[in-house]
């Protein structure tokens, strides 16, 4: 069986009161669900990190907590921007590229690249964000996220058997090995990616806000069909 890699993006959702609604949801059936050979990492607004690092602590919640972003600058006179060894006190990963910070921030590869170099630098690990096969993967990036634009959000997904394409030459240009499929995922379409020979594991937005949607997620891609 392979590892399997799941990680949520919360995005710029959620309140202090709401995370704790959907950890209190969240935290019995993860608790008593066995977990063979899967991470499960929740990238959360910058403004979450530090009570789900207390409440991940306290209560042994078996995931990973990650950031969404990180500035392509070391600490400093960079106002509003939160640095890679800030974020390191609460997580242990980030979400670089998102189309979103595309798209909306105007963030290019040069300057993703700079944000991968400091992450790596204060020891986070990286889920990198890719629309296609065509874009280059800065060195030392851990994860990658093939996420095609019109998938992500929409309701539509990629061919599963397109994707495991995409995510293998991934592979094979860029050397990482672990690449999940992202774009409109729920439980009721995870298992045909997961099946997939090239594809390690998915990132979920939209799915992860429900804590039953996100652990029914979970169970469907972490049993094998
Ligand atoms: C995402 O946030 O990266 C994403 C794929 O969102 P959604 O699952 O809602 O399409």
């Amino acid at each position: 069986m392979k590892s399997l890699f799941i990680a949520g993006n919360w995005k710029s959702n959620k309140t202090i009161t709401e995370a704790m609604e959907w950890l209190r949801n969240f935290q019995f059936p993860i608790s008593n669900f066995q977990l063979k050979n899967t991470s499960i990492i929740l990238c959360v607004p910058f403004t979450l990190l530090q009570i789900f690092k207390e409440q991940i602590k306290e209560s042994g919640l078996p995931i990973a907590l990650g950031a969404q972003d990180v500035s392509p600058f070391p600490e400093g006179a960079y106002t509003g921007e939160v640095s890679a060894r800030q974020i390191q006190e609460f997580a242990d990963w980030v979400i670089i590229g998102h189309s979103e910070r595309r798209k909306y921030f105007g963030e290019t590869d040069t300057l993703l690249k700079e944000k991968v170099l400091h992450a790596k630098e204060m020891g986070l690990k990286t889920i990198y964000c890719v629309p296609d096969e065509t874009t280059i993967v800065p060195a030392g990036v851990d994860v990658v996220a093939y996420e095609p634009v019109w998938a992500i959000g929409t309701g539509k997904t990629d061919t599963p058997q397109h994707a495991s394409h995409v995510t293998s030459v991934i592979k094979q240009k860029s050397s990482v090995a672990t690449v999940i499929y992202g774009g409109s995922v729920t439980p009721d379409n995870v298992a045909a990616f997961i099946a997939q020979p090239f594809i390690d594991g998915v990132l979920a937005g939209g799915a992860s806000l429900d804590p039953q949607t996100f652990f029914k997620l979970i169970v469907v891609a972490s049993s094998p069909s």
